[in-house]
């Protein structure tokens, strides 16, 4: 089995390095991740600046590009080969509900599933990297049981799992999941800059909003780790036939485009 990591944290964080030993003694593995943190950075790819990768003593390869960049670049044409995997974490930090859209983590795992790869994030619910041991054997045993189900082969899915900063004995059994919900988040913090210039922070993440039974909210605040298979597909397929009756009416009152100035 080979398998490509990746993160949003960078090469040199904690958890990619934890990632890697725990995966480096079931699989063939191979890290390109970014230089710097990019957290946040969800699916972007650099078009307008070139990308350099360079290797650092421990033979990560890391790269001054996004995670998408970074997985985009090693599956057409850094590695020379196809991995059977592509592993994103560990992040520093909870990537839960609607943190999916917008976390790194997540996007260089969506790269590696949207060319055609099982692909797997993996973030950890506090920032601070307390139990980091116990959140990479997860890792692990979740890759192993995976590839005893025959579940790691040409059929691509994405996996986003969360796991509490606990012991491994007091972790609970991983629970299947859909995503929460957080509230809008905070506020935007304005400072000056020290030469009188208005300065915007962007604010935190917003709390929990839908954190009931059934989310990853709820299974991580009980002890679980949470598991939720993800999908690209952002059609919103429950509102096709309403906007097809608003698209006929406005076809019919329409029939020639007009330009509105
Ligand atoms: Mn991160």
């Amino acid at each position: 089995m080979k398998i490509l990591i990746s993160n949003d944290d960078g090469y040199q964080a904690p958890g990619i390095v934890a990632l890697h030993a725990a995966l480096s003694s079931v699989a063939e593995v191979e890290v390109v991740a970014p230089e710097h943190n990019n957290s946040a950075k969800s699916n972007a790819l650099t078009l307008h600046s070139p990308l350099y990768v360079h290797t650092a003593h421990n033979g990560f390869r890391y790269v001054n590009g996004t995670p998408a960049d970074c997985v985009h670049i090693a599956l057409t044409g850094l590695l020379g080969y196809r991995p059977d995997l592509v592993v994103s974490g560990i992040n520093n930090g909870a990537n839960m509900g609607d943190d999916t859209i917008y976390s790194g983590t997540v996007g260089a795992a969506m790269e590696g599933y949207l060319f055609g790869i099982p692909s797997i994030a993996f973030s950890q619910v506090d920032k601070g990297w307390q139990e980091l041991e116990a959140a990479a054997h997860t890792a692990r045993q979740l890759v192993l049981q995976l590839q005893a189900q025959q579940q790691i082969g040409e059929h691509p899915w994405l996996l986003n799992v969360n796991v509490p900063n606990l012991p491994l004995p007091a972790l609970r059994p991983l629970k299947l999941c859909r995503l929460g919900r957080r509230h809008a988040a905070e506020r935007v913090i304005v400072q000056q800059s020290p030469r009188g210039e208005t300065m915007y922070w962007i604010g935190g993440a917003g709390a929990a909003k839908d954190d009931s039974e059934g989310t990853d909210f709820h299974a991580t605040a009980q002890g679980h780790v949470a598991v939720t298979p993800l999908k690209v597909d952002l059609t919103d397929h429950h509102s096709l036939d309403n906007w097809a009756a608003l698209a006929a009416q406005f076809a019919h009152n329409s029939p020639t485009p007009t330009k509105v100035l």
